[in-house]
């Protein structure tokens, strides 16, 4: 009888280390359009990010890591989903219109959360939704999180003194989208108000939930708006960057740093609860830098919108502790890859009518397969006649004006995409284009309207 107590007890101690490692925990810390170049490992020397470049130093470090879009709204709905956003609809940057069930991302579609929630997973999501507004179909705890404590909307206000409005769902309706930036911060359902920097708020939220969740699985998406406009850093943060002489970049990188000291504060709740090997960490922006609002992204063309590279080639980090190693990893990856290789790791069951565009990234970044992770990479915005790029190999294509303008790139020797090389090399380009239509032959008109459709909106494109 003892003997079979303790093959009893050996069996069950087994069974939990196996459990554990087949459902590691998640975090994904995701900032709000950081620019390619605004973080110290990727050569930024105004602002200081040491905590964010030690992740760099100790992590994996994706050279071409894209997001899902180069806006907000639509590079988060492929990143919760695993899949071209274009898929179900959610091409836009979504309207902030909580009295509408249908601007956000469809209940057709399952989130990461509603993923990991069977394998027992418990999931918060800290700071920024941007996935509609509506309280009974899009709220984040009606979408497989636990927890939320953030703001339902695009961008927000950093101080409480500037929350003008307790119901986030009862708005004036032609000022929704100025007076979502001013809603109390929602905990669940109730309004709540702070006392710090909306950052440290944040902060000090997900070490609250990773100090109580070390015994189970769990799943954090640290969804910082920082240091997304309207640009409030902390007086201490704008302090510490002080020497940057532009002031649209110091506001910027007083954001940043706050963002950096986050990162800090996660990384060390993790080794404190030595939770390290069990965790693996996601770092990346939702979209490139916007530089007229002070972000940089270095050699990359373009910005925040666009299709070249500054639009969606963001900062892209990955640890595992113990089974990851230090590493820059050339090849193409994206945001969508994240819940492919959660599900991948923790057994989770998928729909296989909805199949998943993300692969699992581990056996890629640990050696175990060789080549690429995709065939090819791609972007849509603006419907089917709007425009395209795909980045396949070392090549990039853009195509533009319904498909009758073109452009092509080689990235290896052309990153700043400056020489289009589209006539010399026609056959890659019958190629490349072969691909990109039979993908988005899978894709679907927009199911709803976007930023772009409002009042503000061409009010501020008047102004320029
Ligand atoms: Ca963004």
């Amino acid at each position: 009888m003892k003997i079979f107590s303790i093959l009893f007890a050996l069996a069950c101690l087994s069974l939990g280390a196996e459990q554990i490692q087949n459902k590691p925990n998640l975090i994904v810390i995701m900032a709000d359009d950081l620019g390619y170049k605004d973080v110290g490992y990727n050569g930024c020397t105004d602002i200081p990010t040491p905590h964010i470049d030690a992740l760099a130093k100790s992590g994996v470090q994706f050279s071409s890591g894209y997001s899902a879009y180069s806006v907000c709204g639509p590079s988060r709905a492929g990143f919760i989903t695993g899949r071209y956003q274009q898929r179900f609809g959610s091409e836009r940057n979504p309207q902030y219109r909580p009295e509408d069930p249908n601007m956000g991302v469809p209940k057709s579609e399952k989130t990461i959360a509603e993923v990991l929630k069977p394998l027992g997973y418990s999931s918060k999501i800290i700071g920024k939704w941007h996935l509609g507004a509506h309280k009974e179909t899009h709220h984040p705890l009606n979408r497989g999180f636990d927890e939320f404590y953030g703001h339902l909307g695009g961008s927000h206000y950093y101080f409480q003194k500037e929350m003008k409005f307790k119901d986030s769902y009862k708005l004036t309706k032609d000022k929704e989208e100025i007076q979502q930036m001013r809603t109390w911060i929602l905990d669940d359902h109730t309004p709540v108000q702070f006392e710090k920097h909306l950052t440290e708020e944040f902060t000090d939220q997900a070490l609250d939930f990773i100090e109580r969740h070390q015994e189970k699985p769990f799943f954090l998406f640290m969804s910082y708006n920082a240091p997304h406009t309207p640009l409030q850093p902390a007086k201490k943060d704008l302090e510490r960057v002080s020497h940057i002489q532009d002031k649209q970049r110091q506001l910027y990188a007083g954001l940043v740093v706050g963002l950096d000291d986050g990162v800090g504060q996660i990384m060390k709740k993790l080794r404190d609860c030595q939770l390290e090997e069990n965790t693996l960490v996601f770092f990346m922006s939702d979209n490139g830098g916007k530089e007229k609002w002070g972000a940089d992204n270095g050699i990359l063309r373009k910005d925040k919108g666009s299709s070249y590279e500054g639009g969606w080639r963001v900062p892209f980090l990955l640890k595992w502790k113990g089974v990851t190693s230090p590493s820059i990893y050339d090849q193409p990856v994206n945001s969508l890859d994240v819940l492919a290789t959660i599900a991948d790791l923790s057994g989770a069951a998928l729909d296989p009518e909805k199949p998943l565009d993300g692969v699992n990234l581990i056996p890629y970044v640990t050696g175990a397969k060789q080549g690429s992770p995709h065939k090819a990479i791609f972007l849509r915005g603006g419907g089917s006649e709007g425009s395209y790029a795909v980045r396949m190999g070392d090549y990039k294509l853009i195509t533009y004006n319904g498909g009758t303008c073109h452009q092509m790139f080689n990235l290896k020797d052309d990153i700043s995409e400056e020489k289009n090389i589209i006539k010399s090399f026609p056959e890659r380009f019958t190629e490349i284009d072969n691909v990109r239509a039979e993908w988005s032959k899978g894709l679907i008109e927009p199911v709803y309207l976007g930023l772009e459709h409002t009042q503000k909106f061409k009010e501020n494109n008047k102004k320029k």
